[in-house]
């Protein structure tokens, strides 16, 4: 057993009630939590970004239940599984973060699996709450549409082609719209907490979070009615300054 898992099973059992009761700890004791919580992560240097938005505000479309635990809990985690992984892996805070998407291989082999899944998802779910907005423009506009018109055969398609291929994607991933390496524009889906630059995108411009965790709550098993939901709420100011910025 090395040092560190030593030194979390003592740290469970200093917080477990049978160790409390059998040390006859204290009222100053008495408000811990019955189950043993798992040691805190640092607080840094990764960091939970608030939404812009309250967690009711993209009701009726995502609920706000769903909301909070998506960004508190599911988030939270990811934020937290990172700062714990920053003390062995000085790699993830040496460059951006879309630095270290876009070249997984330079991440420690013992920790880059756990790197894709976490920076992943910390990088998918930043993007995806900037993405979203109350009372947004319904279509994309000026450069991107422009764009979506000329490669994908306008908006519509692009909303089918994302929609189909989010519903697709067996288990858990997300459906984007992203710009290639050579600045088109194209339509992929992703694995897990996968996303376009970690296969050499420049950017992603639209991404749908497709999880159960982002509607089940609210939509149990129905998938299109969520993605559909989903589209009211994209903001498209931000979409197209994601597209300015990968295609610059
Ligand atoms: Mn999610």
């Amino acid at each position: 057993m090395d040092r560190r898992h030593s030194l979390k099973l003592l740290a469970g059992a200093a917080l477990a009630p049978a160790a409390m009761t059998t040390l006859g700890l204290g009222p100053a004791f008495a408000q811990a939590p019955a189950a043993a919580p798992a040691p805190a992560a640092p607080a840094g240097p990764f960091k939970l970004p608030d939404l812009g938005y309250a967690y009711e505000a993209l009701e009726p479309n995502i609920d706000a239940q769903t909301m909070t635990i998506h960004h508190q809990r599911h988030h939270g985690a990811y934020v937290n599984n990172l700062n714990t992984l920053s003390a062995n892996a000085p790699v993830l805070t040496a460059k951006p973060i879309e630095a270290v998407l876009a070249d997984l291989t330079a991440v420690p082999e013992t920790a880059r699996q756990a790197v894709r899944n976490n920076l992943g998802g910390h990088w998918n779910h930043t993007f995806f709450w900037d993405l979203m907005t109350p009372g947004g423009a319904k279509e994309p506009g000026g450069d991107l549409k422009s764009a979506i018109d000329a490669e994908l055969g306008g908006f519509q398609k692009v909303r089918e082609q994302v929609t189909a291929l989010g519903m697709g994607r067996f288990g858990s991933g997300w459906s984007w719209l992203a710009v290639n390496k050579d600045k088109k524009l194209q339509i992929v889906s992703s694995l897990n907490q996968d996303n376009p630059l970690m296969d050499g995108a420049r950017g992603a411009v639209v991404g749908v979070d497709v999880w159960e965790h982002a509607y089940y709550l609210k939509y149990q098993n129905r998938r299109n009615e969520y993605i559909a939901a989903w589209w009211n709420t994209v903001n498209w100011d931000k979409a197209s300054a994601n597209y300015k910025k990968a295609i610059a």
